[in-house]
């Protein structure tokens, strides 16, 4: 049995790894062993990633490098043969040419796209050639293409309009809609990004997905129906503005801009940062970052989202409490007034 890192992982890593990754697909912890297995089996090959970088920040290589389920160093010297990515390989310029071109010489290769492609002849290049080009050939060979952060999805921020560059994303690019694995976000969460790599090297197949590409395992449900503030939405309390005492009382942040009842993702339940927190927890409000063309779409990110059934209409939890207050009122003049006239007509009775 191995321990060192770098000379491979332990049956024990496995079964850890194949714990977390069984939770997050949803099937039951007894599956996990077998997962163990397809997962150690598959690591033994050390399959190849190539991972392309354009048009972005590269937000979503610093999210994956703080991956911890596994560690990243577990999945790039254990599980899988990065071949190629230009942000934590040592080669440059020429030498990283040639490098891209052996790693995809086999054609046996998980192809991950960070950054949305620039169409406009000259807007994108990397040495000396159209990262279009690139991409048709690189992801056009692939086992398996997974766009990651919404760039590669769609184009994301710097698809922002006007587009000068017309910058699409994958999927569109590359007229390979339907076969691209799209994980959007801003950046991508590195835990949808391994447990999506993960499924594809142990069930042999992508994750079912859903109308717009997205893993259904991770973009099944809505933030608002996970959100911890939701019995203060559902209450009529709302945070109105920031620093507010409704703020500092955790109230639900929908009329300040949140996003969340038209944003589809498990941020609630996945959270960031080696599952310290999320967002809304922290505070801030959800933007929709997963959700499609979210940077024009979703702005201007402190507006309220329009066509959203509020319980108690426009009310705020005051006014409700106005409103159940005078109806309660109402309710006792009219008991009392009724108790009066009951007693009026006994005394007529015993006349
Ligand atoms: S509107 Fe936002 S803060 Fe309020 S319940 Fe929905 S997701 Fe949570
Ligand atoms: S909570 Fe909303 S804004 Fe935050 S990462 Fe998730 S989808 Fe994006």
């Amino acid at each position: 049995m191995l321990t060192k890192r770098g000379e491979g992982l332990t049956r024990r890593d496995f079964m850890k790894i194949a714990g977390g990754a069984v939770a997050m697909f949803g099937l039951p912890q007894a599956f996990a062993p077998k997962l163990a297995r397809a997962l150690e089996k598959a690591a033994a090959g050390r399959p190849k990633v190539v991972w392309l970088h354009f048009a972005s920040d590269t937000g979503c290589t610093e999210s994956f490098i703080k991956t911890d389920t596994p560690s990243t160093a577990d999945l790039v010297l254990d599980i899988l043969s990065v071949d190629y990515h230009e942000s934590i390989m040592a080669a440059a310029g020429k030498q990283a040419d040639e490098v891209l071109a052996k790693a995809v010489a086999g054609k046996d290769y998980i192809c991950v796209v960070e950054g949305g492609i620039p169409t406009v002849p000259g807007h994108g290049m990397i040495g000396g050639r159209e990262m279009l080009d690139i991409a048709k050939e690189v992801c056009g060979n692939a086992k398996a293409v997974v766009a990651i952060g919404s760039c590669a999805v769609d184009g994301g921020v710097p698809a922002a309009a006007p587009n000068p560059s017309r910058i699409l994303g994958v999927g569109e690019a590359l007229r390979m809609q339907g076969k691209v694995i799209n994980l959007p976000c801003c950046p991508v969460n590195p835990e949808w990004l391994v447990g999506t790599v993960v499924y594809v090297l142990t069930m042999g197949k992508a994750p079912p997905l859903d109308d717009k590409g997205r893993p259904t395992m991770f973009y099944g449900r809505k933030i608002h129906d996970n959100c911890p503030r939701r019995t203060h939405f559902d209450g009529g309390r709302f945070v109105e503005p920031f620093g507010s005492k409704e703020e500092a009382m955790g109230y639900c942040l929908y009329k300040v801009g949140c996003k969340g009842p038209e944003a589809w993702s498990e941020c609630p339940k996945t959270r960031w940062n080696s599952k310290e927190s999320w967002c809304i927890e922290i505070g801030g409000l959800c933007i929709g970052c997963a959700e499609n063309k979210w940077s024009d779409n979703f702005a201007p990110f402190y507006g309220k989202l329009a066509n959203v059934a509020l319980p108690y209409g426009d009310l705020t939890a005051d006014k409700i409490g106005v409103g159940i207050a005078i109806a309660t009122g109402a309710a006792i003049a009219g008991h009392a007034v009724g108790k009066a006239v009951r007693g009026e007509k006994k005394k007529e009775g015993n006349a």
